[in-house]
Order: C-alpha cells, then structure tokens, then sequence
C-alpha cells in the first residue's frame, strides 16, 4: 500500500537518455554519421533541412540490416558491436552503447531503409515518437538510410532551446568535420537545403584537411610522425604565423575518434613556446592511434573527454615531435609587433626598459565606495553587471566631480549651474560638459597615460582602455537605436577576410547586427568581403572580423553576444598603447569619456582612472 516504485516505461526512459545523447540537431548527426562509418560505408552522404529542424538524412553504403535486425536497432541497449563488458577493452568502433538510435526514435519521426548483402530487397521501417508506424519491403541498394524529421517535436522544450538556424547549421558543420578529418578514406558529402556544403572524395589526410579548410591551408601545414611501442602520433600542425586568436582548428583525435585533452592541449601549446604571443592558438589536427586496452572507454556516449594510462608518456613523445617538425620546416618565428606591449614606445627608451609609474598611491582609495559595483569587478561581474552602471555608481561619479567642478568654478569662468547639480545622471553630464577637457592642463605619460590636473587633485588616465569605453559605449548606442546612427567608412577596396566554413556561417549570421557597428560585408568564396568599416580607429578588416569570432559563444551570464562582440570591437579599433597622442586627441579622449556612463572601467572591468584626491597628495608630502 506504501509501495510507491515502480518500473519508467521504456519510452520515458528512451526521452531522458534523449535528453543526454542528442541535445540539438548537430548530436543527431554525429550519431548517424558514425554509426554509418561503423557500419564500414565507403560514402556517407548527409542531407540536411532548416539546420536539422525539418530533417536529417544520412544515406550510406555499408553492411546494412537484415530486417531482423532493423526491427531491434531502435530498442534501447540494442548493439552489435559488443556483446560482453570485456569487449569494452577492445573496441574500436564509435559506438557500443546502443542509446543513439532509440534515444532519436523516441523523440522525432524516423524512416529506416536498410538493406543488407544477403537479402533480395530493401526493408523500410517507420517510427514516430518510439511507436512503429509501419514495416514494409523497399527497394534499395546495399546499404542504410536513416531520415530523421521533425526532432524535437514531442519535447518543446528542446526545441525552444535551440538557436537560429546558423548556428545550428555551424554545430552540424563542426560534427561534420570532425568525423571527415578522421576518415579521410571515406567519401562524405554535406547538403544543406540542397545545397552542398562539402563533396569530400576518399583523399590522403592532407588532402582531406584541405578539403575541409579550405585550399589556403596546404602551404600552412608541417606534418608530424612519431611512434613508439604504445603510440602513434600523426598529422599536421600550423606554422605560427597562420595562428589565430580564436580557437576552433585544434583536432586531436584518439583512435579516430574526435576528444578534448586539456593537458595535451597544454602540451601542443607549450611546444609553440616563442613562435606564438600568449592569445593565439595554432591549427592541429593530429591523430594519436593507442591500443584501446590503454584508454579508459567507459566514457559518456557524448563525452569527448577520455583518460589514458600513458598521459605522460604521450606528452613526452609529443613535445619534441612537434618541435621537431616546426624546426625541420624551418618555420621562422614572427611574433606580432602589433601586439599591445608597447613596442613602438618613443625611440628614447627602446633600450630600456620602461618602468610603470612608481607613484605611491593609496590603492585602498575608492572613489565609489558607495558603489555597489564595486571597485575592483572581476571580468564575470562585471560583464554581468557592470557593463551598464548601477545607479550608485552614477552618484558616485557625480560627488567626485562636483567638488572638482565647484573647486574649478570659484575661479574659472566655466558656467556650472552648481546649484542644479543635485542627483542623477544628467546633472553629471552637464556639470562635466561645462568643463571641457580642452581647458585643463592635459600631458601623456609614457604613450601610455593621459594625465590631468583638476583643481583639486590629480587624474591618470589608461588611453587605451578609456578609448575603449568611449567605443563601447557608443557601439552599443548604434547597436540599440532604432535610428541609423552608425557611420561607416565605406572602403574602396573591399577586403578580403579568409575564412574556414564554420566561422564564414557564424559571421554571415550576424551581418544584419554587425552592420549597426559600421562592419559592413558580403559573403564571398571562402570567407567575406568587408566593404565598411567603423569610421573610428585604424583597426583593419581582420582584425576585427577575428574579434568577432572570438565571441563565439552563446551564452554568457546576462551579456548579450551581440554586447560582448561590442565590448571586443571596442578593444580591437581603440587607440593602443605606446600611441603619442597630439593635445586635441588628449582632449578628446577625456572629454568623451568624461560623457560615459561608466567612464571608471573598461568594458572588461579593468580600471580606466586613477584619482589622486588632494588628502591623499597632502598625505605624500608629509
Ligand atoms: P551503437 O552504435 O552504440 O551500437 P546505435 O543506437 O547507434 O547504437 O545503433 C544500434 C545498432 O544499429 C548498431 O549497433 C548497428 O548494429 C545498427 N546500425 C545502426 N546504424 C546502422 C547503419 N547505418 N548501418 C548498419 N547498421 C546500423
Ligand atoms: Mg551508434
């Protein structure tokens, strides 16, 4: 009578084990990819509509079913490929789970056609939602074909979940390599509303990476080829200078399955050591082949982590083989002297070093203490928070210059109704727009900071990160007006940005937004042509088209994506350090970042300025 357990029928377990395996159209086809791969296909065509949404349909040529077998691939647990836990330290194919098939059987309609070398004809089975909806004899070739339509349709959440069409459709393309990277002995072709994406015919490895990436990448690979008794290492690594600040053409594989190793990333990385600045990441696609007893396979069905026994050993064969490769090929370093260190620093001082500022200051001293942002936001909060002000945080600006401005005001002739100056943000802007900066004493610091002189005290200003606030705040302006307010400087040369197929989709996909920026562009062959750029800044096409990948992701705790690109546009176009600036650009630099509604930190929340108030100078010269 208290009993309460009992036993989840099949389907509701099929949809929560859906719930691990497939979590958008991209799982899906990986799943039938490989599984078409396991069945021994020599050609895997996949057809794709609306990014999955509508269908996925995986055509191959291998084994295929005999119908007995096709009538027990949805059940759950159903696998040929072992048949005792012991097998689990021998296997080789993707799959041995048997949760795929019945996981997308119990949450899509699915048609299987399979026919195998034995049998006379074809036999075709339909599902819908886990229920067989019909069986019948077909005519096929030898071989599979599994059409997936309407994914999701019973798990509305699911479907709500997933984003816009290019984004699904890069997930899908992302699979999709990965797997053709792997099997370069396969033919794969990719249709997207029947349109091919790819025609991938059975190549040599090299020849296959080409395929992917694009014709560019021959001249950019050096290979690599290292074994001993427990491993193989083999493939190809970029040469430094075609490394990127985004990450995305990093492939490790483990026995032709595609996996994520951070401390062999680690590795790669560290044999990169002073070919490479700190942000940028080479292209690998190396493929390590170990004698499966020696991998811990026991992994979620969608994991792409895995453990070895031999991580040491792997990254002992691994470091100098890289070296070794890079060094054979001769590949001369070239580091990036546009890089924010401060390298064209005044002729003067190049052979020195130049110290940071050793004025003593009170680094305890807050100017909004009241704040509830805070002083010191870490990179989260901030972009959480902090990108747009708190309202405290407007206060706290407006006392701090009210009592510069009052001070200014007893003796200069600038007209501030200080009576007016009471709360809120337009009292800050319009006490700070009756001083304008082109009045103040203004000098630069090691072509690093602005420095001025209040009545009362003393501000250092980083131009770099001030400028980048001023950009920020006004790209997001542009981004959220209704209006056109953005100006953009048409180029009379388009340029041309090379771009592999994912990242092409990502940033076709947000052209309409990009546009509000003053990034205007086309889709050409292999990447797009950029015919506008922000009219402020010097920063070239590519640059900030890689800014704009390195955004890739969808979901940051409370910041739009949109935002963020914002923030990293901002980074990319603002006036760097080690730049001399003339007296007007000073000005104006402090003038319009005295306008912000956060001038105090930079889109990342790194501090913008440092106030000297006159206790604290007081104090100094005790
Ligand atoms: P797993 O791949 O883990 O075994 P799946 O649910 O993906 O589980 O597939 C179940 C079984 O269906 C496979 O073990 C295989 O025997 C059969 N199967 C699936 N897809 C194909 C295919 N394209 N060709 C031949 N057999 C297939
Ligand atoms: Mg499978």
């Amino acid at each position: 009578m208290h009993e309460v357990i009992q036993q989840l029928p099949e389907i509701v377990s099929n949809q929560i084990a859906a719930g691990e395996v497939i979590q958008r159209p991209a799982s899906a086809v990986k799943e039938l990819i490989e599984n078409a791969v396991d069945a021994g296909a020599t050609r895997i065509e996949v057809r794709v509509v609306d990014a999955g949404r509508t269908l996925i349909q995986v055509t191959d040529d291998g084994v295929g079913m005999v119908e007995a077998d096709a009538k027990k691939c949805f059940d759950r647990h159903a696998t040929s490929k072992i048949r005792t836990a012991d097998d689990l330290y021998s296997v080789v194919s993707k799959g041995f789970r048997g949760e795929a098939l019945s996981s997308i059987a119990s949450i899509a309609h699915v048609e299987l056609k399979t026919r195998h070398a034995s049998a006379k004809e074809g036999f075709q089975l339909k599902m819908e939602g886990g229920e067989v909806t019909a069986e019948l004899p077909c005519a096929l070739e030898n071989g599979t074909q599994i059409s997936v339509r309407h994914l999701f349709f019973n798990v509305p959440a699911r479907r709500n979940f997933l984003k816009s069409d290019a984004v699904e459709m890069r997930h899908v393309v992302d699979e999709f390599h990965r797997v053709a990277l792997a099997h370069e002995g396969i033919h794969f072709l990719l249709f997207h509303n029947n349109n091919e994406l790819f025609n991938l015919k059975a190549v040599s490895s090299r020849k296959r990476i080409v395929g992917v990436f694009g014709a560019k990448y021959d001249e950019r690979l050096v290979p690599i080829e290292e074994s001993t008794d427990v491993v193989t290492i083999q493939g190809f690594v970029g040469k430094p200078e075609f490394a990127r600040r985004t990450r995305g053409e990093q492939f490790l594989f483990v026995n032709q399955r595609f996996i994520k190793h951070h401390v062999l990333h680690r590795t790669i990385m560290e044999a990169y050591e002073g070919l490479l600045p700190r942000d940028q990441f080479p292209l690998y696609v190396l493929f390590l082949s170990i004698d499966p007893a020696r991998l811990d396979v026991n992994i979620h069905p969608t994991k792409t982590e895995i453990k070895f026994d031999e991580d040491r050993s792997i990254q002992s064969l691994l470091l100098p083989a890289i070296r070794r490769g890079l060094g054979k090929y001769a590949v001369a370093p070239s580091l990036d002297f546009e890089q924010e260190t401060g390298l064209n620093i005044a002729p003067l001082s190049r052979d020195r070093v130049v110290a940071e500022p050793t004025v003593q200051i009170n680094e305890s001293y807050n100017p909004f203490d009241e704040s509830p942002v805070g002083n010191h936001p870490s990179l989260g909060a901030t972009r959480g928070g902090g990108l747009r002000p708190g309202r405290g945080q407007i206060d706290a600006w407006k006392t701090l210059y009210d009592s510069h401005i009052m001070a200014e005001d007893a003796e200069s002739t600038h007209s501030v109704r200080s009576s007016a100056v009471g709360n809120g943000q337009q009292d800050l802007h319009e006490a700070i727009d009756g001083s304008s900066a082109i009045h103040r004493p203004l000098f630069q610091l090691n072509n690093r900071y602005i420095v001025t002189a209040t009545k009362s005290g003393l501000l250092l200003i980083h131009q770099h990160r001030a400028h980048q606030r001023i950009l920020y705040e006004q790209l997001v302006q542009q981004l959220e007006s209704p209006e056109k307010t953005t100006v953009t400087q048409q180029l009379l040369f388009p340029a041309k940005v090379d771009l592999n197929s994912a990242d092409q989709l990502f940033i076709l996909e947000s052209k309409s937004w990009l546009e509000k920026f003053g990034l205007v562009l086309e889709q050409c062959d292999d990447g797009v042509e950029v015919t506008g750029l922000p009219a402020e800044g010097d920063a070239s096409a590519e640059s900030l088209i890689q800014a704009v990948l390195e955004e890739r992701q969808e979901e940051v705790a409370g910041v739009s994506r949109e935002e963020r690109v914002a923030a990293r546009l901002a980074q990319t176009m603002a006036i760097s350090v080690g730049k001399a600036l003339k007296a007007e650009e000073m000005a104006d630099v402090v003038d319009r970042l005295f306008g912000c509604t956060t001038p105090a930190f930079d889109p990342f929340g790194k501090t913008v300025i440092l106030n000297f108030d006159p206790q604290e100078l007081e104090q100094r010269f005790r």
